[in-house]
C-alpha cells in the first residue's frame, strides 16, 4: 500500500534499491512512517520553515517532514546507493526536496537554506555528537537554526538534558543548556529500527535560546569545560591548575569552592568561572 505521498512503503523502497544497512556509516533505518510523522511533529509547526536533515538514507523522516508541512528539505547523504529513492521523493513534492550527496560535516546548510530554519535528522552514531557540538558552538550568537531535533542513543540524548549531580553531567549539558533550552522529548526501543541498534534511543529537542543564559566568552568557557570534565573526579583546583597559576582564587571569585567537583558545579557557577579567567 502507498503512504499518503503517493510513494511505496519504505521496505519496498529497500528491496528495490537494495539498501542493505552498514554499520560504518550508522545506519539503523526507520521504516515505520506514523512514527517518522511523529518525530517530524516534535520539531513544532514547519510551515514556513526550511529543514536540514543530515542521513536521510531511504528517506522516512524525510517523508515525514515534507508531509508535515516543512517549505523546503535540505537531506545531506553519504550513501550513495540512497539517491534514487530520495530523488523518487523529490519528484512527489515538486521544488521541496534538494538532496546534497556528501558529508555532512563538509557542507554548508547555509548556502542552500532560508531562515527560519529546523534541523531534523535520525542522525549517525558515529557523527552525531560532533554536529550537535558544532551546531551549539558557533562563534555568533543566535545560530543558523531555530530548533535542532535529533535522535541519539538514550545515553546520548541523557548527557544533553542532564543536571549537576549526576553522572550524565558534562561538557554536553553544559554546552547544550548554555544556549539552548533541552528536552527529550521521544524514547524509542530498539525494535523502532531496522536492524535494532543494541540500545534504545531518544528525540531531543533544542530551542535556541536568543541570547545565552549568562554571560560568558564562548572560547573561554569551553576550554574550562573541557578542563573540568577531562579530569571530573579531581577536585577543580587540581583539574584546572592548568589554566591559571592562581586558580584557587579564580575559583573563589566565581563562588566555587576549590575543592570542588566538576559534576557539582553548576552552569551558572561554570560562566561565572570563564568570566573571573577572561
Ligand atoms: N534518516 C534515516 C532514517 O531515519 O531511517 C536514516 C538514519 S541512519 C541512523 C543515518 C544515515 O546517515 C544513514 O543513511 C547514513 O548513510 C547517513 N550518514 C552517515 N554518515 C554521514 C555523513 N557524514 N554525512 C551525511 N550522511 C551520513
Amino acid at each position: 500500500m502507498s503512504g499518503i505521498d503517493g510513494l511505496p512503503p519504505l521496505r519496498e523502497v529497500i528491496a528495490t534499491h537494495e539498501l542493505s544497512a552498514k554499520k560504518s556509516l550508522g545506519q539503523n533505518f526507520l521504516l515505520d512512517l506514523n512514527l517518522t510523522a511523529k518525530i517530524a511533529r516534535q520539531a513544532g509547526d514547519l510551515s514556513g520553515m526550511d529543514v536540514l536533515e543530515v542521513g536521510p538514507g531511504p528517506g522516512g523522516l524525510t517523508r515525514g517532514l515534507l508531509a508535515e508541512g516543512a517549505r523546503k528539505v535540505l537531506a545531506i547523504e553519504k550513501d550513495t546507493r540512497c539517491l534514487p529513492a530520495l530523488a523518487e521523493i523529490a519528484e512527489a513534492y515538486p521544488g521541496r526536496l534538494e538532496v546534497i550527496s556528501g558529508d555532512a560535516l563538509q557542507v554548508d546548510p547555509l548556502a542552500h537554506l532560508t531562515p527560519p530554519i529546523a534541523i531534523c535528522a535520525n542522525l549517525p552514531y558515529n557523527v552525531g555528537t560532533e554536529l550537535l557540538v558544532r551546531w551549539l558552538t558557533p562563534e555568533a550568537w543566535p545560530p543558523f537554526w531555530t530548533t535542532l531535533t535529533l535522535m541519539f542513543q538514550r545515553e546520548v540524548a541523557e548527557r544533553i538534558v542532564a543536571q549537576p549531580g549526576s553522572k550524565a553531567y558534562g561538557r554536553l549539558a553544559v554546552l547544550a543548556q548554555w544556549r539552548a533550552e533541552a528536552r527529550i522529548v521521544l524514547s524509542l526501543p530498539p525494535s523502532a529500527f531496522t536492524p535494532p541498534p543494541k540500545i534504545s534511543s531518544a528525540v531531543v529537542h533544542l530551542r535556541a535560546l536568543p541570547e545565552p543564559r549568562f554571560p560568558a566568552e564562548r572560547a573561554v568557557l569551553e576550554r574550562v569545560v573541557a578542563a573540568a570534565f577531562n579530569q571530573r573526579r579531581k577536585m577543580l583546583r587540581a583539574a584546572l591548575k592548568g589554566l591559571a597559576p592562581d586558580i584557587e582564587d579564580r575559583l573563589e571569585a566565581a563562588g566555587i569552592a576549590p575543592t570542588e567537583r566538576a559534576e557539582q558545579v553548576s552552569l551558572e557557577q561554570f560562566c561565572a568561572l570563564a568570566r573571573a579567567l577572561a
